[in-house]
C-alpha cells in the first residue's frame, strides 16, 4: 500500500479557517441532526445539544483520574452512579463507577468477575463465562482482553436467551453468566429472573447489560408498557451497565458500571503501590478520566430530571410503536420477535432479500445496520426520529417494492456468488487482496464514504468457505482505515502564505 506521511503545519491556521475546515468536512457524514442514522448518535434537541456543550465546556479540563484533587467531579460522579442504581432498584448499598462507554462498564465487570472467581472458585484455573449469543460483542472482548473463555449458548425463537442450555454450559469453572436488557439485535429482553436465579443457585455473579435499556426501560415501565423484571430488584443479579450516552441523553464518553455490593467492586479495582511516581490507583481501565463527560451527564439528569425523561420517552415509544406497526403492515417486511422498547430488528417475511432493502435506504439517505443470523435491519429509535417515522416507512415499503424480484434472479445472484468463492480459493495471492480490497471499499470501511450496495456484498461474506477470512477481512480494511490514503486530499492543505495563528 503506497502510504503518506502529514507534518505538523509550519505555520498555524487562523482559527476560524480551522473551525470552517471541520464544519465543511462535515458534508460526507451522515444526516443525524435529521433522524438519519440509528444508534450511533442520541439526539433530543439543539437546545439541550447547547446545554450539554456548555456543561461539558466547564469540566473540559478537569481529570477524574484523583479524586482529592477534584471533589467536584467525584461528587458528581457519585451523584450520577446513585441516581442510575435508584432507577433500576438498587438500594443503598449499590456501588459503581462512571466510564468512557457500554464497552468499559462491560470490560471493567468482566474483569471483576475474573478476579472475583480467584478468591470464590480457586479450582476454577481458567474460567469461563456463559453468555446468549446475542449478548454484546463487548463480553467477548473483554473474553479476549482478559483470558476468560466465553461459552455462547443459542437463544429462544423470540430470540431471548435459552436458560435451559444456559445452566447445561455451566461448570465449575463458570465465574459469570450475562443478561441484556435488552439485547440489541433484536431489542428483547432476556429471562434475567431465570438467568439470575440459576447464578444464585450456582453461587456466581450475574451480570445485566442495560447499557441501552437502563435509561429507557424504568420509563417505558413507569409508562405502563410491560417490562420484564431486569435490575438490581431481581434477586441474584450482582452487576449491571448502563449508558448514559444513549438513551440518557448525555454527552459521549458516559456509561456506568454497578455493583450490587462494594465487595464485589473491590476486585474491579488496580492498585500500584510500589511505582517511583507515587502509589496509584483507578477504578476502571483508563487514566485520566475527562471531567467533560461526568459532567454533562450530571447536568443533563438534574435539568431532564425523571419527568422530563418520562416525556421523552413516552414520545419515543409512541413513534417506535407506530414504526413497528407500520412495517408489520408492509409486504415482505416484518419486525424480529416482540422488541420491549424502541430498539428492533427488521426481516424479509418472504423471500426478499433484507439487505436490498438496507441498500435502497443508503440511497434515500438513512443508516442502518445490517445485522445477520438471522439477516435483518437494526433500528433503535430515539428522541431525533419523533418527525421522520412517516418518511422512515415510506422509504422502507418503496424499497421492500423494490427488492421484490422474480426468484430466478436470485440463482443467477447465488451462482455468481459460488463462482467468486472458487475464484477466492483458487487465484494467487495478490489478486485475492485485491478482491479483499473491493470488499472493504464496499463496506465503506475502506475507502471512506458510506457503502452503497451491500447486498451483493454480505451475500458474498456469507458463502465465503469459512468465517476466519471475514476476520481477517475485517482486520484488513480496519488496518487501512488508520493509514492515511495517497488519494485523499489533507483537509486542511498547508499554504506557506498562512498567515500565523493570533
Ligand atoms: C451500545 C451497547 C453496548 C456498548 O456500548 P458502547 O458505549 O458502544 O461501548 C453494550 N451493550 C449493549 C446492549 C449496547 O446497546
Amino acid at each position: 500500500m503506497s502510504g503518506r506521511i502529514k507534518t505538523l503545519p509550519r505555520e498555524g491556521h487562523p482559527r476560524q479557517d480551522v473551525l470552517e475546515a471541520m464544519e465543511a468536512l462535515r458534508d460526507g457524514d451522515v444526516r443525524w441532526r435529521e433522524g438519519r442514522v440509528f444508534s450511533l448518535v442520541f439526539h433530543a434537541g439543539d437546545d439541550l445539544k447547547a446545554f450539554l456543550h456548555e456543561a461539558y465546556g466547564i469540566y473540559m479540563a478537569e481529570n477524574g483520574l484523583n479524586p482529592s484533587a477534584f471533589p467536584s467531579l467525584r461528587r458528581m460522579e457519585t451523584e450520577v452512579v446513585s441516581m442510575v442504581a435508584s432507577l433500576l432498584g438498587g438500594d443503598a448499598g449499590v456501588c459503581g463507577n462512571m466510564t468512557s462507554g457500554g464497552t468499559e462498564s462491560i470490560l471493567v465487570a468482566v474483569l471483576g468477575a475474573r478476579e472475583w472467581g480467584k478468591l470464590h472458585r480457586p479450582s476454577a484455573k481458567a474460567p469461563e463465562m456463559v453468555l446468549p449469543r446475542t449478548a454484546h460483542p463487548a463480553f467477548e472482548k473483554a473474553a479476549h482482553y482478559f483470558g476468560v473463555t466465553p461459552v455462547f449458548t443459542p437463544v429462544r425463537a423470540d430470540h431471548r436467551a435459552d436458560v435451559r442450555a444456559m445452566r447445561r454450559a455451566i461448570n465449575r469453572r463458570t465465574v459469570l453468566v450475562v443478561g441484556s436488557a435488552p439485547q440489541y439485535p433484536q431489542g428483547v429482553v432476556d429471562p434475567i429472573g431465570e438467568i439470575a436465579h440459576l447464578a444464585e443457585r450456582r453461587g456466581i455473579l450475574c451480570h445485566v447489560d442495560a447499557c441501552v435499556g437502563g435509561m429507557m426501560l424504568p420509563f417505558v415501565r413507569d409508562l405502563g408498557y410491560p417490562v420484564t423484571p431486569f435490575d438490581f430488584s431481581v434477586p441474584g443479579v450482582t452487576s449491571m451497565s448502563t449508558d448514559l450516552h444513549k438513551y440518557g441523553y448525555a454527552a459521549k464518553g458516559a456509561s456506568v458500571v454497578m455493583y450490587r455490593t462494594p465487595e464485589i467492586r473491590r476486585h474491579a479495582y488496580f492498585a500500584s503501590t510500589d511505582w517511583p511516581g507515587g502509589i496509584y490507583a483507578s477504578p476502571t481501565l483508563g487514566g485520566t478520566r475527562p471531567g467533560g463527560g461526568i459532567a454533562a451527564a450530571w447536568a443533563v439528569m438534574h435539568h431532564l430530571g425523571y419527568e422530563g425523561y418520562l416525556s421523552i420517552a413516552r414520545d419515543v415509544m409512541r413513534t417506535a410503536r407506530r414504526v413497528r406497526d407500520g412495517i408489520d403492515a408492509i409486504e415482505g417486511l416484518c419486525v424480529l420477535g416482540e422488541p420491549e422498547m424502541s430498539v428492533m430488528g427488521v426481516a424479509s417475511s418472504d423471500a426478499r432479500d433484507i439487505y436490498e432493502v438496507g441498500d435502497h435506504m443508503t440511497g434515500r439517505g438513512w443508516h442502518l445496520d445490517r445485522q445477520q443470523n438471522p439477516n435483518c435491519l437494526h433500528l433503535t429509535i430515539n428522541a431525533a426520529h419523533l418527525q421522520i417515522a412517516d418518511e422512515l416507512l415510506a422509504d422502507l415499503r418503496e424499497g421492500a417494492r423494490l427488492a421484490e424480484r422474480d426468484p430466478r434472479d436470485r440463482w443467477i445472484e447465488r451462482g455468481k456468488q459460488a463462482l467468486i468463492n472458487t475464484a477466492v480459493r483458487v487465484l494467487p495471492g495478490r489478486v485475492t487482496s485485491k478482491l479483499t480490497d473491493v470488499v472493504s471499499k464496499r463496506m465503506g470501511v475502506g475507502g471512506g464514504g458510506l457503502p452503497r450496495r451491500s447486498a451483493a456484498m454480505y451475500g458474498m461474506m456469507a458463502s465465503l468457505p469459512n468465517r476466519g477470512d471475514i476476520g481477517k477481512l475485517v482486520v484488513d480494511a480496519l488496518d487501512g482505515m488508520t493509514r492515511l490514503d495517497a488519494a485523499e486530499d489533507e483537509i486542511l492543505p498547508d499554504s506557506p502564505r498562512a498567515p500565523a495563528a493570533e
